[in-house]
């Protein structure tokens, strides 16, 4: 049962939101932005059960016990709705369906909830007719939209929006929230598992559970540990029909094993901390990749790799991103 206790890592934004309801000032639009897998989700979640309980604690805990928190947990309360892209893409229709709901005064509860989670998938229709509904929102009703990317959406939305930030968990929170979790992990596994999601609980426990994923990301970094950075290209056109398929069948997990090691690149670069590092250990070959790529370029490089999960919502292929991608090494 989700409620703000559990909740790791975000306290300065749950204090806000508890206050906000101390002091019976809850607005009518939120934007929840932040890396993905912190616990924006969640604390929407918690909010909303707040905002409706019908016994709340004395620190502003929903109940949990109450028929408006069980009925939000399980997704049936009548003044609380989760929006969710359909295909990549939240649709004008959706936004039209909470139009037609949202002048309505709640059935039990005291707000109608509308959580948008991944607002910046809203085209820009949705985005349009969204912006409708915020110019002149009911008293009773509350918009919460959950975003990784707010620089994508418009900025005629986000400023009507009370802006709460969440911030990535530190690796000690991480750890100590999966060895909480008692996922049967080796110690030398949770490591890597903590190494390869930083800052994201979500994907980390995700990973957990897919053991094969974990045993794929420590294949591709043992695949670039063998590379020097001269050679890197080469080895992309040489290697073996099936190694590429197994690349491009896995292409998100390569992507994000990419920033992180090109990350660890310019941080060496930059000159920081080797705590800063997801692969301390491999210092050595960071180092040498290091001085093979210009800052500019591995800046370059960044920028491409964080973009492709956006690019393979959009349906572009993995093979053209790889291609581009090598592209922009050898450029
Ligand atoms: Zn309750």
């Amino acid at each position: 049962m989700i409620d703000f206790e559990k909740i790791i890592g975000q306290k300065k934004s749950i204090k806000v939101l508890k206050n906000l309801i101390k002091y019976d000032r809850v607005g009518h639009a939120f934007l929840f932005s932040g890396k993905e897998g912190i616990g924006k989700r969640l604390t929407a979640i918690a909010f909303s059960k707040a905002v409706n309980c019908f016994n709340l604690s004395e620190n502003y805990e929903p109940c949990n016990r109450c028929s408006s928190c069980l009925k939000i947990e399980k997704g049936i309360h009548p003044d609380f709705q989760l929006i969710t892209p359909l295909n990549s893409v939240i649709t004008i229709e959706q936004i039209r369906n909470i139009k037609d709901i949202i002048y309505w005064q709640p059935l039990v509860g005291r707000k109608k909830v509308f959580l948008i989670d991944d607002a910046h998938k809203m085209t820009v229709e949705a985005s349009n007719s969204l912006l409708k509904i915020l110019e002149e929102p009911p008293e009773f009703a509350v918009l919460i939209l959950i975003t990784d990317s707010p620089e994508i959406m418009l900025p005629t939305i986000i400023s009507r929006c009370h802006r709460i930030s969440f911030y990535p968990i530190s690796r000690e929170e991480q750890r100590e929230i999966l060895t909480g979790m008692n996922l049967s992990l080796e110690k030398s596994q949770l490591e890597e598992i903590i190494r390869f999601s930083p800052g994201n609980l979500g994907k980390a426990i995700a990973l957990a559970d897919e053991p094969a994923r974990l045993k794929e990301k420590n294949q591709y970094l043992e695949w670039l540990i063998e590379t020097e950075p001269e050679q890197l290209i080469d080895k992309f056109f040489s290697s073996p029909e099936n190694e590429v398929k197994d690349i491009l069948n896995s292409f998100l997990d390569f992507t994000e094993l990419m920033i992180l090691w090109f990350r660890d690149m310019l941080f060496f670069q930059l000159g920081l901390s080797q705590e800063m590092l997801s692969f301390p250990e491999r210092i050595e070959k960071i180092k040498k990749f290091a001085q093979y790529y210009s800052q500019e370029k591995v800046i370059n490089l960044l920028n491409f790799l964080t973009e492709i999960p956006q690019e393979i919502a959009k349906y572009i292929k993995p093979e053209i991103l790889m291609e581009n991608f090598i592209i922009q090494l050898g450029d």
